[in-house]
């Protein structure tokens, strides 16, 4: 084939809808030599996020839902890159390798832009300093390491007070991140507290949840969204209401409401934001995601499409924006594969992305969830066996999927995984480090020093 003849795709983002778009191309063009297809993205592999508050709680473990980008690349070229910038007047893209921080740049005829979301910290610099997030596997990592580490230390204080401190949790954000996460974290320090660190009493330990919204899940109906939270009330999390989160340091949050918190742990899932090599395109932006049209193209640019959470597409019938979901995010992927085929053969006509919700489900501790599908609601062990069945099936590659069932299983017969492999590195525990924690075990001693001297 004639390489000046040849249609180049160039997809940014190997996500939910990078990957799904990827996957129907790979369908459509099957040994068409006249399509390249080159996907970009900084890590090497596509994570399910569904399943992170499982590797903060130790029941799956971080492989088995990373799986690497280049085992859905057959023929395609893959670069692991992050995009530093598009230039969609002039169809060049810059990649800038990780390594040696060399840049690259593509080319493309048609450009499919996935890059999804980063999170939101409303430029509360000290917030961002002193908490963790929920967004990638090094985020859950993280987290998971953390918490074991405040568990060793809560084990071996004997003043209640500082014991308390060092077990509150505190996740901000009502959503389904934040929820998931509280939930998974509840079961995760509870029962390894009632399992291995008998110094920690099951009433030191203190589970909060601030959401800016009147109740959680606003995405939910209702009716489920206040099952779930009678569900986690009833499992000790304190559920805080219509209230935001102002200011943290190391050991306290402070919120809106007046009430600052003493903890060790801050989770921050309340925002998410766009990526400035996204935000600043010459193009549309709504909150900063990229207007598309219902073709799921860049209006002026009829070549570039838009989808996933990076991309703001207008449901026509309420004229909200559709939610950042996966369920989403694959649905769209559809119409982009569909309408690039329509635009490089000219043998379909263009489809328009109209879809309607088929339902919504969340997985609130062990053996317990809530599922609104297909206008079907339930809660309890009923929807967490509904979830574990429909992301099971969800998760990419047949040995993923055989390895998490395999978590699962072990999981539900054994105790949780508390080992805490490597060190804690500054960089992912923002601010929070040993130092911080020796202040307050040893603050006494040195007051008692400074005084003596
Ligand atoms: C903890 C958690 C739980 C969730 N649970 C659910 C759920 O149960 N159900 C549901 O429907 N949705 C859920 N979501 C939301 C879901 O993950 C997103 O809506 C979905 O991932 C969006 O897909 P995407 O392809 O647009 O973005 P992503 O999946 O985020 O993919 C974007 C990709 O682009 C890459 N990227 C970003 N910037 C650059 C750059 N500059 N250069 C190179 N690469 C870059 C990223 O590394 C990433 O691989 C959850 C999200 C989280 C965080």
């Amino acid at each position: 084939m004639d390489s000046d003849n040849q249609k180049k795709i160039l997809i940014l983002g190997g996500g939910f809808a990078g990957i799904s778009v990827l996957q129907q191309l790979q369908k459509i063009f099957k040994n068409n030599k006249s399509v390249k297809i080159s996907l970009v993205n900084e890590d090497n592999f596509f994570l399910f996020t569904p399943m992170l508050p499982e590797i903060a709680s130790g029941i799956i473990h971080p492989s088995d839902i990373s799986i690497p980008l280049r085992t859905f690349c057959k023929n395609e070229k893959f670069y692991q890159a992050k995009v530093s910038a598009i230039d969609i007047k002039n169809k060049l893209v810059a990649i800038t390798r990780a390594f040696d921080g060399k840049v690259k740049v593509l080319d493309y005829d048609y450009l499919v832009i996935a890059l999804g979301s980063t999170t939101n910290y409303f430029g509360n610099k000290r917030i961002e300093k002193n908490s963790f997030t929920m967004k990638t596997i090094q985020d859950a990592i993280a987290i998971k390491s953390h918490v074991i580490h405040m568990m060793e230390i809560a084990d071996q204080e004997d003043d209640k007070t500082v014991r308390e401190k060092l077990m509150t949790f505190v996740v901000v954000g009502g959503g389904f991140a934040g929820v998931e996460t509280v939930g998974e974290l509840n079961d995760f320090v509870k029962e390894s507290a009632r399992h291995f660190y008998r110094n920690i009493n099951q009433d030191d330990i203190k589970m909060v949840l601030v959401s800016a919204n009147g109740g959680i899940l606003p995405e939910l109906d209702p009716d489920i969204a206040k099952k779930a939270t009678e569900s986690l009330q009833k499992s000790g999390i304190r559920i805080i209401p219509n209230t935001k989160a102002v200011d943290a340091g190391n050991d306290f949050v402070f919120l809106g409401n007046g009430e600052s918190v003493p903890c060790s742990t801050i989770i921050w899932t309340a925002g998410v934001t766009i990526d400035s090599v996204v935000s600043g395109l010459d193009c549309e932006h709504k909150a900063g995601k990229i207007v598309v049209d219902s073709h799921l193209r860049i209006p002026k640019y009829e070549n570039v499409f838009a989808l996933g959470d990076c991309a703001a597409i207008t449901d026509t019938k309420t004229g909200n924006i559709y939610p950042p979901t996966a369920q989403h995010a694959l649905r769209e992927s559809k119409i982009v594969s569909h309408n690039l085929r329509s635009a490089i053969t000219g043998k379909v006509q263009d489809k328009e992305f109209n879809y309607e919700s088929k339902g919504m489900m969340a997985v609130i501790g062990k053996r317990n969830g809530i599922a609104s599908v297909f206008g079907y609601k339930t809660s309890g062990t009923i929807a967490w066996v509904i979830w574990k069945t429909y992301y099971l099936t969800m998760l990419p590659t047949f040995e993923k999927k055989c390895r998490v069932a395999m978590d699962w299983t072990v999981n539900l017969f054994f105790k949780r995984d508390i080992t805490l492999v490597g060190k804690i590195k500054k960089k992912s525990l923002n601010e929070f480090n040993i130092t911080t924690l020796d202040d307050v075990l040893f603050k006494d001693e040195r007051q008692a020093t400074k005084q003596n001297s």
